[in-house]
């Protein structure tokens, strides 16, 4: 019988500054069979997402990078192909961190089930990571009243056209912060932002004065850097900054000199906390269901930006830090 075959992709370099093609390599190699207390699923949808730079990289951080010559870390959703654990059977549909691959094995304990009844990639963006992202760091750490004006910047991304839905949802206003007018004007219109700002041809800090005359009770921070420093003077006493990502310094060799505002926690008596959206897992019960409720009910409106083809990963990871993503990045395996 003919082997059947996985293709994957690996890292085969670490990047310096900007990611290339040539960081990653497609290499084919025989699907695995399952072990005991094993799956071997077939991923229909691979995400892609910024934490992906860090894995990339061997510098400190939460987790272990990723071995050169190892598949490239992701989480999935896919379906069952066989089971030698008794909580899934073929034909289930299932998310992991089952890594840029067509086919991966992997401990059962370390699956999900997607959520049945919605589409099966939510499970990847508004009902996964990103939903359950913008939820612990908006309603945990970010702490909502209603009638507060809540900032989010990379807000027509994945994790931020959740949070201002959310915001909306907690009876606050909602401003986004992104780059360029076409997903300026998204956020108004399909996210329900009250206002959005292009930090790409605006004066950030002119154009928050007039989006937030009362000035800014909770910063939810995606990028870091420029548009950070712009949020900072312009908070409000007592403001709540949740720090979920720092995208803009990602790709730098020398990342920028910062904390460059600290005094602003001072002035306004405000609360900068960073968190990581795996450490709410014990939690994600309490949360999903309300996720997939708001999005059934169309309360949560999302947009994905999907590519096919395992072998076009790279570039979707590429596209995605340079902002030509529009929503969501997936990639569908056909
Ligand atoms: P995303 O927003 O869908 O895509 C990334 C976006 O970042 C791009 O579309 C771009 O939007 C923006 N960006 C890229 N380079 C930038 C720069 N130099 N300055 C400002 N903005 C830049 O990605 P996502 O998956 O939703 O992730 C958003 C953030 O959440 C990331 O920082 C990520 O690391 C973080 N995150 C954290 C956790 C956690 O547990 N703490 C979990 C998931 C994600 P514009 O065109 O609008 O600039």
């Amino acid at each position: 019988m003919a082997v059947r075959l996985n293709r994957r992709v690996t890292l085969a370099a670490r990047p310096v500054g900007f990611p290339k093609e040539s960081d990653f390599a497609l290499v084919e190699s025989p699907v695995g069979e399952p072990g005991p207390g094993e799956v071997l699923v077939r991923a229909h949808y691979l995400s892609v997402d910024p934490y992906q730079r860090g894995r990339m990289s061997e510098a400190r951080s939460y987790a272990r990078p990723v071995e050169l010559g190892d598949v490239m870390t992701s989480q999935a959703v896919g379906e069952v192909v066989e089971s030698n654990d008794p909580r899934f059977a073929a034909g289930d549909h299932v998310v992991g961190q089952l890594g840029w691959q067509e086919y991966a094995v992997a401990r059962g304990g370390t699956l999900r089930k997607a959520v049945p009844g919605a589409p099966l990639q939510a499970s990847l963006h508004v009902l996964g990571t990103n939903g359950l992202t913008a939820y612990f760091g908006l309603f945990d750490v970010g702490r909502p009243q209603p009638g507060d004006t809540v900032v989010v910047s990379a807000a027509a991304g994945g994790v931020g056209q959740v949070v201002g839905q959310l915001a909306k949802i907690a009876g606050c206003r909602a401003v986004g912060i992104a780059g360029g007018p076409e997903k300026v004007r998204t956020l108004v219109e399909t996210f329900g932002y009250d206002a959005g700002i292009d930090y790409e041809r605006e004066d950030v800090s002119a154009a928050l004065k007039d989006a937030c005359p009362d000035g800014v009770n909770v910063y939810f921070d995606n990028v870091g850097g420029s548009v950070t420093d712009a949020v900072f003077r312009r908070l409000a006493i007592g403001a709540r900054i949740a720090v979920c990502g720092q995208i803009s310094q990602y790709n730098l060799e020398q990342p920028e000199l910062a904390p460059r505002n600290l005094g602003a926690l001072i002035v306004y008596r405000a609360r900068a906390e960073g968190f990581l959206v795996s450490d709410y897992a014990h939690r994600f019960g309490e949360a999903l269901p309300r996720l997939a409720r708001w999005l059934a009910d169309g309360r949560i409106a999302h947009t994905e930006d999907v590519i096919e083809g395992i072998e076009r990963a790279p570039e979707a990871f590429l596209r995605m830090l340079r902002g030509e993503n529009r929503g969501k990045q997936l990639v569908q395996l056909l």
